[in-house]
């Protein structure tokens, strides 16, 4: 071989004898053939085998088999981000004509998706109050091919019965979907009750470090697999085996991670009800959540995520009681090692049961810091918006 030549044919080195214990980050365009047979009958690899790295490397597949094992599925697909976990099984599911059903309280982009991508496509939805349990039977149309859920809900925790909705859902024929996202399949897993797709956006506690984006769908059923590949091939849809390896990595101290953030938010949730500024806790942990009994029922435990429903009172002084935070970040997104808190005003998002209440709601995502530092903050946080609240209260009286 010349040198020319050379320096383009890396030696393939000797593996014997080694082993380890990460999973190698397998980077590829071309995927290259033993002989002209196999690369003729490359299509008969199916969707599970290796034709072009668009379509997924060792690493990809790795990072699916864990999360295949771990949701109690048979197979994974992994996606650029959670939105487009979402947005991709809507594509292959629903047809021009078809209905989708979404919860009231779905990540807000979804509701967008349906607006401003379907509708104009001639895909229509309805919103649904994600409380309503087995009467989602009677929002069913004959042209519903897709019930979603989110459980518990973006912000505003409401946990769903999970597994009457899918009831109602299979009696009529549709498939069923669950964000899982909050609640990750070491807390719930939505395929073992019965869900035909579970998306979790892997961009929160599977990432764990706010550094990637992306999502994953599981399914049980092979066919459903076949044509959620269809449609990310088609899109020309792939991910970076570099954010599979960091996914991976991840996945390694997710364990440990979501105990100790859900003990913290749990004692956490508990402090802070009844203070002056605080409307209600919506902490799972908490009877004031709403579906507190399903979370009993069907969750192994809470994740780090939950909200504080401000007195409106309170609304003024938020943004200046925000900023006294040391510890905390201000920031959107969640499942990282850093501490978060967002206030959100969820009412624009609502349509199918109004928000009533207009006292501001925290979202507080619990990270990895000493819990002293982050009940330190909380403190001062609090104490601005009590007084806040306090003084309005006297004013009145
Ligand atoms: C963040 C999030 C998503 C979207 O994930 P991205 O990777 O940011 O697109 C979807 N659902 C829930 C519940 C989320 O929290």
């Amino acid at each position: 071989m010349k040198d020319l030549s050379r320096v383009v044919h890396p030696p393939e080195p000797n593996m014997e004898g080694f082993k380890s214990l990460s999973v190698p980050t397998y980077r590829a365009s071309t995927i290259v053939f033993d002989d002209a047979q196999a690369y003729a009958n490359r299509k008969y690899r199916g969707p599970d085998g290796y034709t072009y790295g668009l379509h997924g490397t060792p690493t990809t597949k790795a990072l699916e088999e864990q999360l295949t094992a771990l949701e109690g599925g048979t197979r994974t697909v992994i996606v650029p981000s959670g939105q487009a976990g979402i947005t991709i099984v809507f594509l292959t599911v629903l047809l021009p004509g078809d209905h989708v059903l979404i919860p009231d309280t779905a990540y807000p982009p979804v509701r967008g998706f349906c607006e401003n991508y379907l509708k104009p496509r001639g895909i229509y939805y309805t919103v649904y109050d994600p409380m309503i349990g087995a009467g989602v039977a009677d929002l069913m149309q004959g042209n519903t091919k897709l019930v979603w859920m989110e459980s518990p809900g973006s912000t505003t925790m409401e946990f769903q019965d999970i597994p009457a909705i899918i009831a109602a859902a299979h009696a009529k024929g549709a498939l069923v979907g669950a964000d899982n996202t909050w609640a990750t399949p070491l807390l719930f897993k939505p395929l073992m009750h019965g869900a035909d797709f579970v998306m979790e956006a892997l961009t929160k506690y599977v990432g764990g470090h706010s550094d990637i984006l992306l999502g994953s769908i599981s399914v049980r059923d092979v066919e459903l697999h076949r044509a959620l590949k269809a449609t990310t091939r088609m899109i020309g849809i792939g991910v970076s085996p570099d954010d599979c390896a960091l996914a991976l990595r991840g996945m390694q101290t997710m364990g440990v991670r979501l105990t100790h953030m859900g003990k913290v938010s749990t004692e956490f949730a508990e402090r802070l009800v009844g203070l002056s500024s605080v409307e209600r806790v919506l902490h799972p942990s908490l009877t004031s959540c709403p579906g507190h009994e399903y979370f009993k029922r069907d969750f192994v435990g809470a994740s780090g995520v939950f909200s504080v429903v401000l007195k409106p009172a309170a609304n003024a002084a938020v943004d200046a009681a925000l900023d006294t935070l040391k510890t905390f970040s201000i920031g959107a997104s969640w499942g990282g090692t850093r501490s978060l808190i967002v206030p959100m005003d969820i009412r624009p998002d609502r349509v199918a049961v109004p928000w009533k209440e207009e006292g501001l709601i925290l979202r507080i995502s619990v990270g990895l810091e000493d819990p002293a530092d982050l009940w330190a903050d909380l403190e001062v946080l609090f104490a601005h918006l009590n007084a806040a609240v306090d003084a309005s209260d006297s004013a009145a009286a």
